[in-house]
């Protein structure tokens, strides 16, 4: 069982694009993103809400070539795990060349559509 609703995560979909992302962090430190109610971690429920930082670091990156039906039109894409300073983010990296793709790589998360559906979802794009 997961306590994320579908309208808290849109509501930080629709921060995110705003260039507003934040996550949450609970009293012992562990930072939750996408938020959530309560820490998955350690159960709080006493959670602060910060500023996400507006840069991070791929630390793992993935090539899907056959991908699930709601993203067949996007296929090949990367996918990554951003660690944005103790909160990590997965997202479909968009900007850099597949091939070229690397852990280090600085990107900044937005909000776009997907070429399938047009569903939204986390796109990851070169840091300035
Ligand atoms: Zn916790």
């Amino acid at each position: 069982m997961t306590d994320v609703t579908n309208g808290e995560y849109d509501a930080f979909l629709e921060a995110l694009a705003a260039g507003e992302g934040y996550y949450r962090v609970c009293e012992n430190g562990h930072g939750l993103l996408p938020p959530r109610r309560a820490c998955p971690h350690c159960g709080d429920r006493n959670l602060t809400e910060r500023d996400l930082p507006s840069a991070g670091e791929i630390v793992t990156h993935t090539t899907v070539s056959v991908p699930t039906p709601q993203f067949e039109d996007d296929a090949p894409y990367v996918t990554a795990v951003v660690d944005f300073g103790g909160v990590r983010l997965t997202g479909v990296v968009r900007g850099i060349d597949q091939t070229a793709v690397e852990i280090g790589d600085r990107v900044t998360a937005t909000v776009e559509s997907n070429e399938t559906d047009g569903e939204r979802t986390i796109v990851f794009r070169p840091a300035e």
